[in-house]
């Protein structure tokens, strides 16, 4: 046999037994909270889409006039023709809502976050990194060349131990760290970590890619590096930095992520404008999922939510794979979150709940979940 298929069948079979082979099902999404699959219509708790803002007629207006305006496609990397002026204006919003001097978009949050750290960082620099940051972070740790050492999650003194240890015998030092983390749903302690790099001439980055017109950074921490995705409660496609003027003009000559790829399309840079107008609008609509969240821990006995996401780790990658087929069965549909996605033995079934979820929904879903456990 071709010795690359015979590669990747082995692989394949290893990923078999282990149950971490990943399968893509084709999924519709007809309405703000609904996905059909296999001709099986259900209600989805695992979207991202946290203000239902995918489906917002102004959203998905706005995208498209845009396109009629600009073309489907940019056409070019930002730095050659690709810089359509719905940039500009999203650039400036950004950074209105996150009280920086600027803001860069990028392609997605995880090309940001591949390019932001290389682009600061190299060898002879430390970067730390919580334990369970989003895989993209640890992607752009690697890339920059710096040492990475990562601290126990959610742990100030963990970090600080190791900054005390290695700061000194480092050039550059950052610390990265999600702002929500995504498959966990907790929050990290943003203050604390901006005192702690403060102390050690250390730069701070938060992911704010669940945090994002959901949950604010807490006011008077010095956060200098601020990136997310316009993906998630923005509801359409990129990722973006906020930060100093200084800091942002040298990414845009440096981010390699930013300046050999395509500029998003017109669309989504428009869908994301519209979106960001819709929540200034109304800032109380953010409150909104996390109290759906809540309602479903209630319901179960779980701790209050923190975030819109809510973990259940049931263990092994069978188990979460079946307890989602279940709950399939019963007209909900809850993906199963695997390693290598989550630490080994932490597989678990993650929901995620948004503005239009209904309370009689949440309050049934809480019932099938009640089941599984019998
Ligand atoms: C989703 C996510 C990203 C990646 O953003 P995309 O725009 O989807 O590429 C980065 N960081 C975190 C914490 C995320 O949850």
């Amino acid at each position: 046999m071709d010795t690359l298929d015979g590669f990747a069948l082995d692989k394949l079979a290893g990923l078999d037994r282990a149950r971490t082979r990943r399968r893509m099902v084709d999924t519709f999404r007809d309405g703000p909270t609904t996905a059909r699959r296999d001709g099986r219509q259900m209600i989805s708790f695992c979207c991202n889409d946290y203000l239902n803002l995918t489906h917002h007629p102004a959203v998905i207006e706005a995208a498209v006039a845009a396109t009629r305006q600009y073309g489907a496609g940019s056409g070019a990397s930002r730095l050659v023709t690709g810089n359509h002026p719905l940039y500009r204006t999203l650039e400036a919003k950004l950074a209105a809502l996150k009280g920086t001097e600027d803001a860069l978009v990028f392609g997605s949050g995880y090309l940001a976050n591949v390019s932001i750290t290389p682009a600061l960082v190299g060898r002879g620099d430390l970067v730390l990194i919580d334990e369970l940051a989003h895989a993209c972070l640890f992607t752009g740790a690697r890339l920059s060349g710096a040492s990475v050492r990562r601290f126990a999650h959610n742990d100030t003194d963990d970090a600080g131990r190791i900054l005390a240890q290695e700061r000194a015998s480092h050039g550059k030092c950052m610390l990265l760290t999600d702002h929500v983390f995504s498959m966990d749903g907790d929050i990290a302690p943003i203050s604390e970590l901006a005192e702690l790099c403060s102390s050690h001439d250390t730069w701070l980055l938060a992911d704010d890619a669940h945090g994002i017109g959901m949950l604010p950074i807490p006011a008077g921490a010095t956060v200098p590096l601020q990136m997310g995705t316009l993906s998630k409660a923005l509801g359409s496609y990129g990722g973006y930095l906020c930060a100093s003027a200084p800091v942002i003009d040298l990414l845009r000559s440096r981010a390699r992520a930013l300046v050999y790829t395509t500029g998003l399309p017109p669309a989504s840079v428009a869908a994301a404008i519209a979106a960001l107008d819709l929540i200034a609008a109304d800032p109380a609509w953010a409150a909104s999922p996390i109290a759906k969240a809540r309602r479903f821990t209630a319901a179960l006995g779980l701790p209050p939510a923190a975030s819109p996401i809510v973990p259940l780790i049931v263990g092994d990658a069978a188990t979460a794979l079946a307890q989602s087929e279940r709950l399939a069965d019963a007209g909900f549909l809850v993906t199963a979150i695997r390693p290598p996605t989550v630490p080994e033995g932490t597989a678990r079934l993650r929901f995620t709940f948004t503005a239009s979820h209904a309370d009689a929904e949440i309050d049934a879903l809480a019932t099938a979940v009640g089941r599984l456990g019998a």
